[in-house]
């Protein structure tokens, strides 16, 4: 039986996700739009998934749905920068979707300014004041990186940047946070929140962006004025019920049951294999970033996929590039870097044979001579 552990990259639909899903597809199949009486129901349903989601974030602000949380992250760096001459702060801990913004303001004559990540991969406060003053325009901080779970403290960091420069926007990347660690976007002083439905167990293809109430930025996408004229296009309707199905579902997850699955799979690979961990204090218990130096993590990989455990490679977005971006920036040496794997488990993994996946992984490393 094939053991799936790279939940950070995608995770499989849950059944009763694609379950209500299909009804939108083979019955209630309306554009939400259109102003006969079944249609409008097909609206509701919206409005309810909106609800849903936007109650999961502590209440307050709006939830508008996008294509991708790559999407949500390019419209923040389209539109969160109105004035040119002010500066904007992007950690060095960043997903692809944000640091590839980032550099495109950059290449506009922006200036950017990248904080540094202290070596448990979250920003470094220290580096993170200096590099704020009053021209601030925009400030992006990940919530929990997707490379190796580490959570960063948003409340404390939101409370920095308005102390210093009361009217530059906050947003934070929450892919890997969503359903997973709790967040009140109001009350942590959170302007502009990204999230995506995969990585819960919905479908591909759906997004989403949360907006602090008296916040209004630009669209990206112009047209048929859907989403309140924020991001026209014809919603994913059967994709936006299915996301906000997804995470009630991850929230009402045994988290305990995963952090148990994620010490047991650690202890053993240090235990047996005295592998380095890259993690925090507090880290997310469905990451577990590890290296392994003097192995190379793409043979690893395809090691255990050769015995049915699938495993990732940091990002899997970037899993075709040498370098690791973000472990670079947590001081780990090449050979850590070329190393490194990453297990994340989802709520599937409950049922799987830990003890064996773990066992077929410390084998495999043990191939190597370590
Ligand atoms: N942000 C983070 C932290 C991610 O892990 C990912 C997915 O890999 C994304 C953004 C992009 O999400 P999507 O696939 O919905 O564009």
């Amino acid at each position: 039986m094939m053991i799936y552990l790279d939940n950070a990259a995608t995770t499989r639909p849950l059944d009763n996700v694609l379950q209500r899903m299909r009804t939108f597809y083979t019955q209630a199949y309306f554009n939400p739009s259109a102003l006969y009486t079944p249609a409008s129901r097909v609206a509701d349903e919206i409005e309810k998934a909106r609800a849903e989601i936007c109650t999961e974030l502590g209440g307050g602000g709006k939830v508008f749905f996008t294509s991708c949380a790559t999407e949500s992250n390019t419209w923040v760096f389209h539109s969160g920068v109105k004035n040119k001459k002010g500066n904007v702060v992007v950690s060095m801990g960043e997903h692809a979707s944000v640091y590839e913004n980032a550099q495109a303001l950059l290449a506009k004559g922006i200036e950017v300014r990248f904080v540094r990540l202290t070596a448990d991969g979250t920003v470094d406060i220290q580096d993170f004041l200096r590099k704020i003053d009053t021209n601030t325009t925009l400030v992006s901080v990940i919530h929990c990186s997707n490379e190796t779970g580490a959570v960063n403290d948003l409340r404390i960091l939101s409370k920095a940047v308005k102390n210093i420069a009361p009217r530059a926007l906050f947003h934070s990347d929450g892919v890997q946070a969503l359903g997973k660690i709790d967040v009140h976007c109001d009350d942590a002083g959170i302007d502009l929140y990204s999230m995506s439905a995969h990585k819960i167990g919905g479908v591909k293809g759906v997004g989403a962006l949360w907006i602090r109430d008296g916040i209004r930025l630009q669209p990206l996408l112009l047209g048929g004025g859907q989403e309140s004229g924020a991001r026209s296009g014809t919603e994913n309707v059967a994709g936006i019920v299915g996301f906000a199905e997804a995470l009630q579902t991850y929230r009402h997850t045994d988290v305990e049951t995963i952090r148990a699955m994620r010490t047991t799979v650690k202890q053993t690979l240090c235990d047996k294999c005295n592998v380095s961990v890259n993690e925090s204090t507090q880290n997310s218990p469905f990451i577990l970033s590890v290296s392994v130096p003097g192995v190379r993590a793409e043979i690893l990989q395809r090691k255990l996929a050769e015995r049915e455990i699938l495993i990732g490679l940091g990002s899997a977005c970037a899993s075709r590039k040498k370098n690791n971006r973000v472990l670079e920036a947590m001081g780990r040496s090449m050979s850590h870097i070329e190393g490194s794997i990453r297990i994340s488990f989802g709520i599937d993994n409950m049922q799987d044979d830990i003890g064996r996946a773990v066992n077929e992984i410390a084998d495999c490393i043990q191939s190597f001579g370590r």
